[in-house]
């Protein structure tokens, strides 16, 4: 793994420079993860869109009373994660806005009535409500998290995850992506992290780039990333996502990253986290770019749905899966589906809960990924 000078280097070296990049990063790949390039069958559940943060590059959120502004009652969540698993899905991924009830009264009161002080403890009534009713395996992206909250939530997650996004405080300055969001202050995002090292809980995080960060800014975050991995070893994957412009948020008319800017940070984030890291690029975000974004050394597509939309970003639909199959399969990879749960953690009980192991086993082969009379995703 490379050093944090060599890091800045690499990804503020002129445009030259590239193809040399791409080369050892995909040879890093290849050593640590081979030539199998995974997904996850997955089923969006944007619990609620109501959040106390305002990210400038947000459009997912609402207030009260704004069209789109919503929370799914359990009932809700159970039908579409039940059409997600007849579909094949195997994943449900919890996305929701931060702490609504710390800024709205409504949702106080919505959460009061069903029984609950808090969105997380209402997250986790629904998670217990989705794997008995659908069989889905929850994977919660709910944002801060304390120690109680991930140790209750991990009774009913195979996984969980927390973008860090950023480590610039400059971000968190007037004019800045994150000078309405609280919830966005890096060492409070490191500190949800940390806690879920501690206990145990495989974890997703990742980098957010085109927000007003500097390229040394993304080393630093993957730097922390990295070291927090060193600590506790429960990184399961780290994405690198790609701003998006869209029309009604204030970054509207930000400039995106260019492709190479993307494929430059996958590169160095491969060679900063080492071989056996897993490494996602949301392929919604860069359509036709499949075979350049594999060269840059990722080993995984993320979510994919049979069902619903990319709610964080509705206007890119994801890739077909025989699309995405053929992409990956003409650069001379296997594409393969796996649970929520990477197959390196599955295999490991401190790091799943003990009633959870079973669902997971049921589902995946030897080699734990999802065993191929599960893989409905070949027939959609
Ligand atoms: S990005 Fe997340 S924290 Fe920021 S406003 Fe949107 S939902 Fe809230």
């Amino acid at each position: 793994m490379i050093s944090h000078a060599e890091a800045c280097a690499l990804i503020e070296a002129p445009a030259p420079a590239l193809d040399e990049l791409l080369r050892r990063a995909g040879e890093e790949r290849d050593r640590g993860r081979g030539r199998t390039t995974t997904f996850s069958a997955k089923v969006f559940v944007p619990l609620t869109t109501l959040c106390r943060d305002d990210c400038g590059y947000c459009t997912f959120r609402r207030d009260p009373g704004e069209p789109g502004a919503r929370t799914l009652l359990p009932e809700e969540v159970i039908a579409l994660c039940q059409a997600g698993a007849k579909l094949g899905a195997k994943e449900a991924l919890f996305s929701l806005g931060d702490r609504p009830e710390a800024r709205f009264p409504e949702h106080r009161e919505f959460l009061r009535r069903r029984g609950h002080r808090t969105t997380l403890a209402y997250l986790r009534e629904v998670c217990e409500a989705t794997l008995r009713e659908s069989g889905l395996l929850p994977h919660a992206n709910p944002g801060l998290m304390g120690e109680r909250d991930l140790a209750r939530l991990r009774e009913v997650n195979v996984s969980m995850g927390l973008m860090l996004e950023t480590v610039s405080e400059r971000l968190l300055g007037p004019g800045m992506a994150h000078a309405n969001a609280p919830d966005k202050v890096p060492a409070r995002r490191l500190k949800t992290l940390e806690l879920a090292g501690k206990l145990s809980i495989p974890f997703t995080t990742g980098i957010l780039i085109g927000i007003g960060e500097t390229p040394r800014e993304r080393v630093d975050a993957l730097y922390a990333i990295r070291d927090l991995h060193e600590r506790y070893g429960h990184v399961q994957e780290v994405i690198v996502q790609n701003f998006r412009a869209k029309p009604r948020i204030p970054m509207r008319d930000a400039p995106e990253p260019a492709l190479d800017d993307l494929l430059r940070t996958l590169a160095v984030a491969r060679l900063v986290l080492g071989p056996d890291v897993n490494l996602q690029a949301p392929p919604n975000l860069s359509p036709r770019t499949f075979p350049r974004l594999l060269a840059a050394g990722l080993n995984d597509w993320g979510g994919v749905s049979p069902l619903t939309l990319d709610h964080i970003n509705p206007e890119k639909p994801w890739p077909l899966l025989p699309e995405l199959r053929r992409a990956t399969e003409a650069e001379g990879f296997v594409l393969r589906e796996r649970l929520a749960i990477y197959p390196e953690f599955a295999r490991r009980p401190e790091f799943l809960d003990e009633t959870l192991r079973p669902r997971v086993a049921a589902l995946t082969g030897a080699d734990g990924l999802v065993k191929e009379s599960h893989e409905h995703w070949r027939r959609w």
